[in-house]
């Protein structure tokens, strides 16, 4: 499957602009822990950031695969979308489910970068992965709702404006369906920060903006519901093929840029009076990785065709983010061995991407979770958990 030649121009365009953002920033950037302000600027005023959202609501309305070339395209260019990719697809949920109102209230502001939404929360510390059994709640009071409890690895949280929560409207037992019960809200964090809402830092392996989140009677306007109460679980799932298919991209950014300098480093290091990549020992992993990096796109290129042609994509994308995921974590492993002990070396920056690419087998679905997924959804075996 080839993809449409005219993404070259903005796979050119991304690059261009990544060459602004080169090694040294990001390893300063690293051992501050700081938040890549400028490079996210200058995404967001050439608009890549807005790449879904549809032009009448001030976006620039391209598809899916396009979105994912941009993603792709800054990974390879050894820059780190995760700053702010979550400002490409949270928006998603209110497009698909929010009403005419909040659509037009929203997502223009969204589009020119002055409103960020770029903070997701799902996860909370006690119910991880199992989603359903998540344990903050919004109880409706006259015009609003009231929040209490507490999520964790809410990434950015403290660079958007806007977050995306969800939460629990109906006690389990007495929800309608196993799923039902669950509602999302757009939480203003500007106005709510210091009035119910609290944000602490985590530091983590890499430099990530990932936080945990307080709830203590954050009040909501009940105006901020997006779509149904009790529907929010659907619409989250929904949202995610997006999201999957577009942090697969980023995998298959950082698979390229692994193998690339593995390849450059094997052809120009000479040991033992030859090049190291004139050694099968050495040319067959940068090889291995490369075969599964094409094959992993692939699965991305089917999964985002069929998402832009409305189709149904849960399995493409799941088996995308998890060939992608793996691809990228083998080659950064490969580009350590192949630099030895230079693989190491803060400079090259091998060891920062090879921290922040380790990430994607984990979140935002861990591998265990894609292959029960595949089992129970794809071939019919019965349900693990
Ligand atoms: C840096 C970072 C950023 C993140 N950003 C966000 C964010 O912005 N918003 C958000 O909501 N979340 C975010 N997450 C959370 C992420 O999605 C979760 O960490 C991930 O889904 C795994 O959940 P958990 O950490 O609670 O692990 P657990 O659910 O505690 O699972 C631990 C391990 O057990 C395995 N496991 C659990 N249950 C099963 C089962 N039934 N069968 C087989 N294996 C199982 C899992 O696969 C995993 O390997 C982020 C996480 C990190 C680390």
């Amino acid at each position: 499957m080839t993809e449409a030649a005219d993404l070259a121009p903005i796979r050119e365009a991304v690059r261009a602009l990544c060459a602004d953002f080169p090694g040294e920033y990001w390893r300063r950037l690293d051992r501050e822990r700081a938040y890549p302000e400028e490079f996210v600027a200058a995404l967001t005023k050439a608009g890549f950031l807005a790449a879904l959202i549809p032009e009448e609501y001030g976006g620039s309305g391209l598809s899916m695969t396009a979105a994912a070339a941009i993603m792709e395209e800054i990974q390879a260019s050894g820059c780190n979308g995760a700053a702010c990719h979550a400002q490409m697809y949270t928006m998603g949920t209110v497009l698909r489910h929010g009403s005419a109102a909040q659509k037009q209230k929203y997502l223009p502001g969204i589009a020119r970068g002055e409103l960020r939404l770029q903070a997701f929360g799902v996860t909370e510390p006690t119910s991880g992965t199992d989603t359903l059994g998540l344990r903050t709640t919004a109880t409706l009071d006259g015009e609003h709702y009231v929040v209490n409890g507490q999520k964790i690895w809410t990434s950015r949280a403290e660079h958007s404006d806007l977050m995306l929560l969800l939460a629990r409207t109906t006690p389990r037992e007495a929800a309608k369906s196993r799923t039902a019960g669950l509602s999302v809200f757009l939480i203003d964090m500007r106005t709510a920060k210091g009035d119910g809402l609290t944000i602490r830092p985590i530091r983590t392996m890499m430099n990530h903006a990932t936080t945990e989140v307080f709830f203590e009677n954050m009040r909501v306007p009940a105006d901020n519901l997006i779509g149904a109460e009790g529907e929010g679980f659907r619409y989250i799932l929904s949202g995610m093929n997006a999201e999957r298919i577009l942090i697969a991209a980023e995998c298959i950014g950082d698979a390229k840029w692994f193998i690339d300098k593995a390849a450059s480093y094997a052809r120009e290091r000479v040991v033992f009076g030859r090049p190291i990549g004139q050694n099968q020992g050495v040319q067959f992993p940068i090889a291995r990785a490369y075969i599964g990096m094409r094959a992993a796109e692939l699965m991305v290129r089917e999964a985002a065709g069929l998402y832009e042609a409305g189709k149904d994509c849960g399995a493409e994308a799941n088996m995308a983010k998890h060939l992608a995921a793996e691809a990228s974590w083998a080659a950064a492993d490969m580009c350590v061995q192949t630099h030895g002990g230079f693989g190491f070396a803060e400079e090259f920056d091998i060891e920062r991407k090879f921290r922040e690419t380790r990430l994607y087998t984990v979140a935002p679905i861990s591998t265990n979770l894609i292959l029960s997924y595949v089992a129970e959804h794809v071939l019919g075996l019965p349900r693990s958990y």
